[in-house]
């Protein structure tokens, strides 16, 4: 089968590797309708987080069809249309039991002792990813194995257009997190930092929590626009704005309640200046600082996007004086996913303006400078593996 593969440096080719087998009793075989590409792939392809090794496939946000399943498999049958939870989790062990699922202890493999000095501890698995969070292969592909998939793979109710599901994979359960990580309730002042697709969904999900007011802050107009446009939040620019006074302004001198990262890493020009610790960059992560900066004394801080291990000049003095609360996670998918496909079957969460780019796999080196660069509004490009290259 074609894939959409790591070539080493911030290259990726398309290329010919086998297709997967079903592995163990409750694996499912998914052909690939749709593929995004996700902000965390960025750091990757610049050095700054290990990527999958050189010829593998990326990708981990996905949805597709069911064309073969192993013999433990009960909720799912060929020909099933269903969207894939990003991370893998078991659903057995002791966290999964208890909601922890991007902290599931079977997720990724022995080597994901590798991953302890930066991350802190193996956890959940991820496709499209280094052999530490599991070698679980990507999605921008035409076939993909997804283990465990009773736990992590959801059907998708028909009326749900392919656009609009293939964000219930990461990017709107992540918003959802997000929303929870900060306990957002009604009345509540939350900033968001970020206006891509986690950026948006979490504005979004703190609306639905009651939010009063819902403030979004990006370097990028036509984002910022699309926010405005399709969540029907304010918005504040990056650069343009003294953002803390500005939040301070619109939330009674206070300033947030609720202030949730959503940006990402700092881009590699601001990895170039950072040290080094353990041989690893340490990445740079301005919205997590801006953040606690900004959130009222009391507030919470909610880190979705910074994912690296180390990053400098992190204001624990703030953290500390405000009284502040900081939380983190990856993704628990499993416990949202059911409840967005219900939303977006009623069209309460719409999220298909976020794919303004859908490409064949093709083009997928194409997409990926689109993405990294912004280049024509781009937000989210997804792959297309099935529509032919035109
Ligand atoms: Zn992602
Ligand atoms: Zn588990």
């Amino acid at each position: 089968m074609r894939a959409l593969c790591w070539d080493g440096g911030d290259g990726l080719v398309v290329r010919q590797v086998p297709d997967p087998e079903l592995r163990n009793a409750h694996d499912v075989i998914v052909r690939v309708r749709r593929s995004a590409a996700c902000g965390a792939e960025l750091p990757m392809l610049t050095g700054g987080q290990p990527a999958p090794g050189v010829g593998e496939a990326l990708g981990h946000e996905f949805l597709g069809d069911v064309v073969e399943v192993g013999p433990e498999v009960s909720r799912h049958r060929v020909g099933d249309r269903v969207v894939v939870c990003s991370t893998v989790s078991c659903g057995r062990c002791w966290y999964c039991r208890r909601g922890l699922y991007s902290c599931c202890d079977n997720g990724s493999s022995a080597e994901a002792m590798v991953a302890e000095p930066p991350w802190g501890a193996p956890a959940a698995g991820c496709y499209g990813h280094p052999r530490s969070a599991g070698g679980f292969a990507g999605s921008h592909a035409e076939y993909v194995r997804v283990p465990y998939a009773d736990v992590g793979a959801f059907g998708v109710p028909e009326g749900v257009s392919d656009d609009r599901a293939v964000f219930a994979s990461e990017a709107a359960p992540t918003g959802w997190l997000g929303a929870d990580l900060g306990g957002v309730g009604p009345g509540d002042v939350v900033a968001v930092w970020g206006a891509g697709a986690v950026g948006q969904l979490t504005a979004l999900a703190a609306l639905m929590r009651g939010a009063e007011r819902v403030i979004v802050v990006d370097r990028y107009d036509d984002r910022l626009r699309m926010v405005e446009r399709a969540v029907g939040v304010e918005t504040l620019h990056l650069g343009r704005t003294d953002v803390a006074a500005e939040l301070r302004e619109r939330s009674g001198g206070r300033g947030p309640d609720v202030c949730v990262e959503a940006a990402g890493e700092g881009g590699p020009r601001a990895r170039s200046f950072a040290a080094r610790l353990g041989g690893r960059p340490a990445g740079d992560a301005p919205a997590v600082r801006e953040a606690v900066h900004a959130c009222r004394k009391g507030g919470t801080v909610a880190v979705l996007g910074a994912a690296s291990g180390f990053v400098d000049a992190f204001p624990l003095g703030a953290v500390l004086h405000k009284g502040l609360t900081v939380r983190g996670s990856r993704q628990n998918g499993q416990r949202y996913v059911p409840r967005l496909l219900e939303l977006m079957a009623r069209d309460e969460v719409r999220t298909e303006h976020l794919a303004t780019h859908r490409l064949p796999l093709e083009q997928g080196p194409l997409g990926y400078d689109l993405f990294r660069t912004r280049a024509d509004g781009c937000v989210r490009v997804v792959f297309a593996p099935q529509e032919a290259a035109g």
